[in-house]
């Protein structure tokens, strides 16, 4: 199945927190993407690797995505390898996604640097003609976006999703081992309170404030963004 677009993430429930609403646009405008988690989120305080994929699964039914895979890569231990590149670079050679998305290359937990840095390392290798993954044809995707989690940036490109919010939420809120729930026994996490749902959405409004729309999401590129006309441009 080729994609139009592939989001990376270390955990389960990056993506959704980073670009769940960016990615629900594109569903909405008929296109296909998929979401590849690093890892299983097992070394995270609440849930485990179970109740983690079962959470990853709904997340994505409400997002629309039409694959959820998962690299199977240790929690805490993405190691910068040639046999970690290879998997990303495989995941792209099957998808053949036009866009990437990927997290920012500074951030708090060093499981975000290291899926950075391998996606983007894997963004040009993956068109190496002699670089072998089995029987996948090289294939190199047009261009990485990268997403906003703990650390910020100067944004390059905002993506307005005032029309995804209530999904983006739903998205977010279906992984109930790790966000509020007063019914858990759970320990706390940061992720857990209260606050931090009030935070994710008050960044949301104000990045949307950034873009002059209600909510948007922030992305950095390497190479700056070209049009070719101006129609969709705020
Ligand atoms: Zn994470």
């Amino acid at each position: 199945m080729r994609l139009y677009a592939l989001a990376f993430g270390a955990h389960p429930d990056d993506v959704e927190m980073s670009c769940g609403g960016t990615l629900s646009m594109i569903h909405k405008h008929g296109k296909k993407f998929g979401i590849v988690d690093f890892t299983r989120g097992e070394m995270g305080t609440r849930g485990n690797a179970s109740i983690r994929a079962d959470e990853a699964e709904e997340a994505a039914k409400i997002l629309g995505a039409d694959v959820r895979r998962n690299l199977e890569i240790p929690d805490s231990d993405i190691e910068l390898s040639r046999p970690n590149l290879l998997k990303v670079v495989q995941v792209i050679r099957e998808f053949q996604p036009e866009i990437v998305f990927a997290p920012y290359r500074k951030e708090r937990h060093p499981d975000h640097v290291r899926a950075h840095q391998l996606v983007s390392q894997a963004l040009f290798y993956s068109g190496l003609i002699k670089l072998k993954t089995g029987s996948l044809a090289p294939y190199r995707p047009r261009r990485g976006f990268y997403y906003m989690q703990h650390r910020q940036f100067n944004p390059t490109l905002y993506v307005d999703i005032s029309g995804e919010y209530e999904t983006k939420v739903a998205a977010i809120k279906a992984h109930k081992s790790q966000f509020f729930n007063p019914e858990s026994k759970e320990p706390e996490t940061v992720l857990s309170t209260p606050e931090f749902m009030e935070y994710l959405l008050g960044r949301m409004r104000y990045f949307g404030r950034m873009a002059g729309v209600k909510y948007a999401e922030p992305f950095w590129t390497e190479e700056p963004i070209t049009v070719t006309d101006f129609n969709g441009v705020l």
